[in-house]
């Protein structure tokens, strides 16, 4: 078994003696060449693990060790496999608690929201992807040309062994959003989660021993994305690579698979619009604007990061989304111990690198001319054991261009810009007036204005007065510099299998 410290303790004395190992072919193994990584609480800023820091001989062993378990796994009917996901979801169900603290003190987001959205998220995505895979059905036609009177089928196989790779601010849910429906095809995995947050990976293993998934199913090997990444993404055998984080990194991801003829999904960063007409229901959209922004202190890709507001009611909504927001950077409690978003609504960042990333971007906003209208400022922490955590709180902009950096590059933290339009066509175009194109969500009454509105911008996923909300049946994904491929429902299912089509002669 890895050696997760149990209970989380803060920065123990011997913290190096809890390592998170790999799991790869059924077991927990360290790494070939026992070489680890420090592993922050971002709560604390202190280290309470180290986790495995993977070679490429690492991961040549997961692959072997998928590609060996890929004949009888894929042998296996849709039942059995559907199967084992459903155990794998109630595996995670009977421990949502367990997973839920881990999720917050590896990714600093609060306890709540854990428990309440991304673990619960995970267990519905292996569920999902079990009742998908059973009802599923192919295309078969009756071809009646005279003299070639036939019938077409199409037949679905999976890939072999395939790499999939995620991020660290939904980690469970992102992690699980690809292994589930790669099994769930017949496909074996080598799976590489972020390396700023291991943990709930390493407890999805222990499920996966639990259920007796078949060894080698699903590997999981931890490390740095440059070494153990990198090289998932360049070997021979995994022909199928899902990944998701940012837009730099999938460039690189996509420039080593393209002339390897690699099947690649890429879900990439995002700089999203927030699109508020003076016709919206105020209070509601106020609330759902700062969810919007805020949620998981920022670090959602689908977050609206640039807030525009029909100038009709600019000053009113202002005032009103600063006054909600600054009402979020109350930092008395501590997140993994938080049960409610009254006493604990913001986490903490995911680093201190990271931290750094989002204080330069508030120095930048500065120098560009914006004017702070909330946070803008590290918060003053009560309690003494949170001090060197990553704390940042909710801060808006207003003042900038839209040609400003602040409101072209992802910022991917607590920071949105806000702006006047007058008129829709103005809004469309400053909307999509980035290089990237992952999600935009629209306020108003008029159902109308909304859907031509959402016709209009170049994004994957308009949101129409609700954000977030997600249909796993809907496909997902983004246009331009934020992805390339789409995932969800029978789009997974698409991506994740290989289609022939079988002509039988009548
Ligand atoms: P990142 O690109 O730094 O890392 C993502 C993953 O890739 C990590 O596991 C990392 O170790 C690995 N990696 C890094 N370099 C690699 C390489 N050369 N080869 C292979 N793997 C490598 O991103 P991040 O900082 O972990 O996550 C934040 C980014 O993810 C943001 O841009 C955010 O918008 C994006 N994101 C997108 C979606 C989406 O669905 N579109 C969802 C969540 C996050």
């Amino acid at each position: 078994m890895s050696s997760i410290p149990r209970p989380l303790t803060d920065a123990p004395s011997n913290f190096r003696s809890h390592r998170i190992l790999n799991f790869i072919g059924g077991s927990f193994a360290p790494p070939v060449r026992d070489e680890y990584l420090d592993n922050y609480c971002p709560a604390t800023g202190l280290p309470y693990c180290v986790i495995a820091n993977s070679t490429n001989e690492d991961v040549d062993k997961a692959v072997d060790a998928a590609a060996l378990a890929f004949p009888s796994w894929s042998a296996l009917s849709t039942e059995v496999r559907a199967d084992y996901l459903m155990k794998i979801a109630a595996g995670i169900a009977a421990r949502i608690d367990e997973f839920a603290a881990a999720e917050s003190y590896d990714q600093g987001k609060p306890l709540w929201l854990a428990r309440s959205v991304d673990i619960p998220r995970a267990i519905e995505n292996f569920r999902f992807f079990a009742g998908r895979i059973l009802h599923h059905e192919d295309a078969f036609t009756h071809f009646d040309r005279a003299g070639a009177e036939s019938f077409n089928m199409t037949l679905r196989e999976p890939f072999g062994a395939v790499g999939l790779i995620s991020p660290w601010n939904l980690p469970l849910y992102l992690l699980s959003w690809k292994i589930a429906p790669a099994i769930a095809c017949g496909n074996t995995c080598v799976a590489k989660p972020s390396e700023l947050t291991p943990l709930t990976a390493t407890l999805l293993a222990e499920v996966i021993q639990n259920v007796a998934l078949p060894p080698g199913v699903v590997n999981i090997v931890h490390g740095e994305g440059a070494r153990c990444g990198q090289r998932i993404v360049e070997h021979p055998l995994l022909r199928l690579l899902s990944f998701t984080g940012g837009t730099v990194t999938g460039r690189r991801v996509a420039s080593t698979a393209a002339p390897m003829f690699k099947k690649v999904s890429l879900e990439l960063g995002g700089k999203n619009a927030t699109i508020v007409f003076s016709d919206c229901d105020f209070d509601a959209t106020v609330q759902g604007v700062v969810r919007a922004s805020f949620a998981n202190q920022g670090e959602v890709c689908l977050c609206g990061s640039r807030i525009l507001v029909e100038r009709d009611i600019y000053d009113r909504f202002v005032a009103a989304v600063a006054k909600a927001a600054a009402a979020n950077g109350r930092f008395s409690s501590d997140p993994r111990s938080a049960v409610d978003a009254a006493h604990c609504p913001t986490g903490a960042l995911i680093s201190r690198q990271h931290l750094e990333k989002i204080r330069g971007y508030v120095a930048l906003a500065r120098e560009e001319g914006g004017h702070i209208l909330c946070g803008g400022a590290s918060p003053e922490i009560d309690a003494p054991h949170l001090r060197s955590g990553y704390f940042y709180p909710p801060t808006i902009i207003s003042g900038l261009p839209p040609a400003a950096r602040c409101n072209q590059e992802e910022i991917f933290g607590p920071v949105v810009t806000i702006a006047p339009f007058d008129s829709e066509t103005e809004a469309i175009h400053v909307a999509n007036g980035v290089p990237y194109g992952l999600s935009c969500s629209i306020w108003t009454s008029n159902i109308f204005r909304g859907n031509r509105v959402a016709r209009k911008v170049h994004v994957g996923y308009v949101w129409l007065n609700c954000w977030l909300v997600r249909d796993l049946r809907m496909p997902f994904g983004g246009q331009k510099a934020s992805g390339l491929g789409r995932e969800g429902g029978s789009h997974s299912l698409d991506f994740y299998t290989d289609l022939k089509t079988i002509c039988s002669k009548l």
